[in-house]
């Protein structure tokens, strides 16, 4: 599983994480929710190594990443982003086969069998040969998240994939998600769906003013929130 410990981050006199704290036992998925600016993507950049926290810890399966190779720990924890990080100039197929020939070390051959396999996963195995800009963006996204899978991570984080897509578009990345969760991969999302929090999540967290305020099951959260925050917050979302 995934720990996130005591997680402090200060930009400048700004107080970005303050003590937040996250447990996510393996095979399961925590919704992260919470307002704008409460820290919710820097919470996940420091799990990515993207962000590095001044004091705190994140542990996979017990072991601190914090001092591990960062390149190592973005082949375990697979990020996806709102804005889909596709090279442009490069076919879908390319995107996938780069990462995976120099991060993981695939063989010409391997990559392209794993990164068309992994493209058919999510639907989109006709399009190899597309520049990413000729794909809708929910089409861009799954490709992304097939990226992200071809790496074979052991958590997956996602920092509000869908809120860039056009609605109709949103439907489809989410049931992408949904079946992540349900074959049991580890995952953090932040979303601002809630009904595909309260459907998918073993346990959502609210984030507040860099805190992790509450944590509970959906039921706990959405249906008997503790805090006034969360429940202004909820009846602003909903
Ligand atoms: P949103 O829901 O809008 O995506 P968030 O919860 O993801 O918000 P963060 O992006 O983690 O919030 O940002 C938390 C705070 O940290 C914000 O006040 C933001 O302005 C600030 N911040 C984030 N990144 C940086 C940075 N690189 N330099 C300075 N301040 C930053
Ligand atoms: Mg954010």
């Amino acid at each position: 599983g995934l720990e996130l410990r005591e997680l402090r981050l200060s930009y400048g006199t700004t107080e970005v994480l303050r003590g937040a704290d996250l447990s996510v036992p393996s095979g399961q998925t925590a919704c992260v929710i919470g307002p704008s600016g409460s820290g919710k993507s820097t919470l996940l950049r420091c799990v990515n190594r993207l962000a590095e926290p001044e004091s705190g810890e994140v542990l996979l399966d017990g072991e601190s990443i914090l001092h591990a190779n960062p390149d190592r720990v973005r082949q375990r924890i697979g990020m996806v982003f709102q804005h889909f990080n596709l090279f442009g100039h490069r076919t879908v197929l390319d995107n996938i086969t780069m990462p995976l020939r120099t991060v993981r070390g695939l063989s010409k051959v391997d990559a392209h069998h794993t990164a068309l396999a992994r493209l058919g996963e999510v639907g989109l195995a006709h399009k190899a040969q597309y520049r990413p800009s000729a794909l809708s963006g929910g089409q861009r996204q799954r490709v992304a998240i097939a990226r992200a899978l071809a790496m074979e991570p052991e958590v997956m984080l996602f920092d509000e994939a869908t809120s860039a897509l056009d609605p109709e578009l949103v439907k489809g990345v989410l049931e992408l998600i949904a079946e992540l969760a349900e074959g049991g991969m580890t995952m953090i999302v932040v979303t601002h769906e809630m009904g595909f929090a309260r459907r998918v999540a073993d346990q959502v967290a609210f984030m507040d003013r860099g805190r992790v305020l509450e944590v509970g099951t959906p039921e706990q959260i959405f249906d008997s929130p503790e805090t006034l925050r969360l429940q202004r917050f909820l009846d602003q979302v909903r």
